[in-house]
Order: C-alpha cells, then structure tokens, then sequence
C-alpha cells in the first residue's frame, strides 16, 4: 500500500511517500519556513534534487505543493493523487489517551487536542499538518501515530512520579516517554535478530540530537528515559536531562529568570552545547575535543558515563539483558562513541567485537564472538513504522 507519511513541524513539514510492504521510498522532503515565505525540497532517489521557492502562508499551501510535485509529468512520481492510498501522521504526545496508532476521526482528533497542554510545542503544529491534509485530500483516510504510544506499557513503579498521587489522578503527570514508534522498531528487528526467542530483554539507545533509552521485555516497553516531557533522562545536544530542581529556583533567584527563560536554558543551550560550549553536534565536540579543548571532551565524557549508567540500570531493573541496540544519528554512525559506551560493560556478559564495530548506519551484529549479550547497530526506520501501522488500519 503506497503511504504518505507526514511530520508537522510549527513552521516545517517533512513526507515520505512509501510502500507499507517492504519499505520502498518513491520520493520524501522538506517544506521549510511555512508562515514565513516558503521553501520546498523534494527528493526522488536516482534523481538531482529539487529546491523550490512557493509561497507557503500556512501548512494548507504546504501540503498542496507536495502533492503538485508529487503528481508532476517531470519531477513527480505518480500520476494521480489517487494513488496515495493513505496518510500517516507523526504525533508526538498521544497522553494515556492513546496506547497504539488509531484512525483520525474527530475523536481523535479531540483527544489529541485534550494532549496539547502535554505536549505545547509539538501537537499544534501536528493538529496543522492532519488538518491540512483532511482539507485538501478529504476522501483519504489518514492515521496518527503517536511518540508516546510503544511506552504506555510501562508499570506503574516505571510511570509514576514520587509526588503526590493527585498530580497523576487528576493531572494526568507521569512518566510518558518518546521516541516510542523508533524503540519500537529497533526493538522489533533485535527481537528478530536474537531469533525471535519467547522471551527476550533489550535495551535500545537512541542517541541522536534528541536522546532516550528504553528497557523492552518481551517486546513490551518497560521503562524510559525520557519523562512528561522530552526534557528528560540524560544529556542531549542541547536538553539537560534530568535535573535537581532545586538548581532552578537556585537559578532562577540569582538571575531573575522567570519558568519559561529556565525552561528554554534547559532545552536549547544546555546538554553537551551547555558543556562544551562548542556544539551540540557530537562530530564538531569530537573535533575540539581532539584538539585539545577540554570541556568537549568532558561533554562527551558526560554523556558516555550516562549512558553506561542507564545501561546498567535497566539491565538491573530487567533481572539481565539479551541485546544492546544502538540507534538514530549517533548511535548509528559513531564508532567511538559506541565503542566508548560499551568499554567496561564485559562485566554483565557485553564484549564488543571492535572491528566489527566499525560501521556506519548499517544492520550489524557487533558483539564479539562468544558475547553472552549481543551489541547491534540498527538503522531506525520509523517511517516504516508509521506506514505498516497506516497500511494495516487502513485495510490492507
Ligand atoms: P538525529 O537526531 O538522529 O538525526 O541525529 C543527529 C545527530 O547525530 C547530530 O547532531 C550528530 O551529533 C550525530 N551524528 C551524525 N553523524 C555522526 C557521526 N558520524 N559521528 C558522530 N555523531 C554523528
């Protein structure tokens, strides 16, 4: 089934157009600057890529110039809109409203109104792209996938906050997690790659500018790093992770900061940026660290040390672990990061093949010959996701 797949961003939108069965990209790209003025990159693979400026005052005009490329004798991929047989949206906060991928009809779409105060930046912008989208191609059917979905498996002891139990029961405040639809994928394909055994324990690390671990028993999410929000767990590019909060009254009654100057040093200027000072891009921090400058490599160094710290939690709150997956732009393509996480791990029965390590964005078993826990490198892939869970609500 030929999907298109839709992030909507406040001022940007991403697609892909895909088959759900096997994974084939026809074309993807990038609207950028909506609201702004407007700016369309669109490509197809064996193709050059095109860049076009059209005007784009809202994300209906952004919509409607995906589908004009997409339908395009020269630069286009099929012949009638009518192939798109369904679209599949990316929601970041689903709330306990919604434990799996659903079908958008206006309860839906209520519901996902209901998560706007959980999610304030991200499920607006997404509410912008599905409205859009049921504007202009109102005869096909289309399905939100949610980021917080694959985690609302988690226990109670998981979930809850140590704060008063009202907060949760009448606020719903709780751990939500996100990330979701790549740990869920990543943590499907390790299952297979074990031999899909009955039982199985996996810790996923997705370290990309945005960072989560996740704990998955038998293909169910147990615990995550991150929390309500996507603020939490350990350091990112740009996010603190977690935090003692008592350092932003601290902050916050030396330098006058009101909630939401703090909140924004913790989103945008904290993480290995914050650190560093150099970059939240772990290639620039290996560069300077490389050249000596000390607080890149204590960023890094932060970072690493973190991450071992979850692994080893989650390998504890599981009873043991069976696979260590590593994924998005970090996990995938750098070798001395992985490698750095996982020296020292020999301890719980992990021993990486270095060699073998040395692999950039493709699916590779790393673990050394006889390792009780195998270390894999895999690809995420929630585009795929998104379209098999489009694909098979949608009918086919
Ligand atoms: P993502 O959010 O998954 O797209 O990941 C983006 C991040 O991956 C970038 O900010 C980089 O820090 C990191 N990254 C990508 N390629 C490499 C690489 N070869 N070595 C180290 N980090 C990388």
């Amino acid at each position: 089934m030929k999907i298109l797949i839709i992030n909507a961003g406040s001022s940007s939108l991403k697609y892909q157009f895909m088959e759900s069965e096997g994974g084939q990209v026809f074309a993807k790209g990038l609207c950028e600057r909506i609201g702004i003025d407007g700016r369309l990159t669109h490509k197809v693979p064996g193709r050059e890529d095109v860049k076009q400026e059209i005007p784009m005052p809202t994300h209906n005009e952004a919509i409607q110039a995906v589908l004009d490329i997409m339908v395009d004798p020269a630069k286009g991929v099929i012949a009638s809109t009518d192939e798109i047989a369904a679209v599949g949206h990316r929601v970041l906060h689903g709330g306990m409203a919604f434990t799996q991928s659903c079908i958008i009809d206006d309860a839906c779409i209520e519901a996902i109104k209901k998560c706007i105060p959980l999610g304030p930046l991200h499920n607006p912008a997404n509410l912008m792209g599905i409205e859009a989208c049921q504007k202009i191609m109102p005869k096909t059917p289309q399905v939100a996938v949610f980021d917080t979905a694959f985690h609302m498996t988690m226990p109670p002891k998981a979930y809850i906050y140590a704060i008063p139990y009202e907060y949760y029961e009448k606020d719903d405040v709780r751990r939500y997690g996100f990330h979701g639809t790549s740990h869920r994928y990543v943590s499907a394909r390790a299952i297979d790659m074990l031999g899909n055994p009955e039982h199985s324990k996996v810790i996923c690390c997705h370290l990309g500018n945005g960072s989560s671990l996740s704990a998955v028993v038998d293909g169910k999410c147990a615990d995550t790093t991150m929390g309500l929000g996507p603020l939490a767990g350990f350091p990112m590019g740009t996010r603190s992770g977690d935090v003692d909060a008592t350092i932003l009254e601290y902050l916050m009654g030396r330098y006058g900061y009101d909630i939401k100057e703090m909140l924004n040093i913790l989103n945008k200027k904290s993480g290995v940026l914050g650190i560093s000072g150099v970059s939240s891009d772990f290639r620039d921090l290996d560069d300077a660290a490389a050249k000596g400058n000390e607080r890149a490599q204590l960023a890094l160094d932060k970072f690493i040390y973190e991450v071992k710290k979850f692994i080893g939690a989650y390998a504890s709150a599981m009873g043991g672990v069976d696979a260590i997956v590593f994924t998005a732009g970090i996990g995938e393509n750098s070798v001395e990061m992985r490698e750095q996480i996982c020296q020292g791990l020999e301890y719980l029965g992990a021993k990486m093949d270095t060699e073998k390590n040395k692999v950039r964005g493709k699916e590779t078993d790393v673990s050394a010959d006889g390792s009780k826990v195998k270390i894999f490198v895999i690809p995420t892939n929630e585009e795929l996701m998104i379209a098999m869970d489009t694909a098979a609500l949608c009918g086919k």
